[in-house]
């Protein structure tokens, strides 16, 4: 196999790979790949040469910790499920798994990291034993809530923010186009008086349901940038692709069927602003917003209901 496939797979993968040197002093990491800098908000930059823990902060009271010492000591493997905390100091649950590479005398040189964000599948887990839930369990539970939008489920602004940071620097540093896509509901308020207040959440949700299942890179995301409106950060896309994909988005949302009697089709409806960041563009990810927001409220002064956008 060629040596490049390699490559791709671990800069593509979206579990987070760490390599660290236990050859020099505290184990610092010397590799991370992209899906290690969104997990965690740290860019190569700020993390490169430090050790791991780090992700801890001062939560060092788990059984994990000793866990993963013991393994590195005795040069050996371990899987843990850790709480960490991501530069914005939100927490997570990092399922890590450290395996040795041995040198011929069975030394441990280096050691390679694989890290998940397991938070979804440990909240489930907590809610299965609710009744003996801790004070302290409710309390990680509530923190996992700081990037979830608790409405509709997928991410919210602060998320959003932190990702716009760390995908900006990875970009640049990639020389890969970033698009961020404004999606906003039309004539919400008059959707609202229609159909009351509920109605217009459980709109919310299902806009956001279907807007959350349209990724084909697993660095893609929607989060809820507030009330009504919706953004997609997307790496890797032309501006020909940007397009497509928006236009795409309008005709999933009007596909939902959901009857708006104030609307011109007489269904729910979106207008979408986007715009493609070549490193051309600045050197802020403000920029990339300011374009987006620009390119919506074009899209709402040219009728409602469409994308514009490049
Ligand atoms: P436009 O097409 O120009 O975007 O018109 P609009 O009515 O959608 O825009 P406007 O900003 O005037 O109103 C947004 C409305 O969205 C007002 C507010 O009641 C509603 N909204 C914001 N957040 C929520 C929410 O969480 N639930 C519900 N039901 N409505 C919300
Ligand atoms: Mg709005
Ligand atoms: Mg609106």
């Amino acid at each position: 196999m060629k040596p490049e496939i390699l490559q791709q797979a671990v800069m593509d993968s979206r579990d987070g790979i760490t390599i660290s040197d236990n050859c020099q002093p505290d184990n610092p990491l010397i590799f991370m790949n992209p899906a290690f800098e969104r997990l965690t908000g740290y860019s190569f930059e700020e993390i490169n040469q430090k050790n791991c823990r780090m992700l801890q902060r001062r939560d060092r009271d788990q059984p994990g910790i000793a866990i993963i010492r013991n393994a590195i000591d005795a040069g050996e493997y371990c899987l843990v499920t850790l709480r960490n905390y991501r530069k914005d100091d939100s927490m997570f649950w990092n399922e890590l798994s450290l395996s040795p590479i041995l040198d011929k005398y069975g030394k441990a040189t280096h050691f390679i990291g694989i890290q998940k964000d397991v938070t979804a599948r440990v909240l489930l887990e907590q809610q299965l034993l609710e009744k003996n839930q801790s004070y302290e369990q409710t309390r990680y539970q509530l923190e996992r809530l700081a990037v979830m939008d608790g409405l509709t489920g997928i991410y919210n602004r602060r998320f959003f923010d932190a990702q716009l940071d760390i995908q900006w620097k990875i970009a640049r540093r990639t020389k890969e186009p970033l698009t961020l896509l404004m999606i906003d509901i039309d004539n919400f308020k008059q959707f609202n008086d229609s159909y009351g207040h509920q109605a217009g959440d459980s709109a919310l949700k299902r806009v956001a349901t279907s807007l959350s299942r349209s990724f084909s890179r697993s660095s893609d995301f929607v989060a809820r940038y507030g009330g009504e409106e919706f953004v997609i950060l997307s790496t890797g896309m032309t501006g020909r692709r940007a397009a497509q994909f928006a236009n795409a988005l309008c005709q999933q949302v009007r596909d939902l069927q959901i009857p708006h009697s104030a609307s011109s089709t007489g269904c729910l409806t979106v207008s979408i602003g986007y715009a493609v960041h070549l490193l051309s563009t600045g050197n802020d990810p403000a920029v990339l917003l300011g374009k987006a927001d620009k390119a919506l409220y074009a899209a709402k002064q040219r009728g409602r209901n469409q994308s514009f956008g490049g």
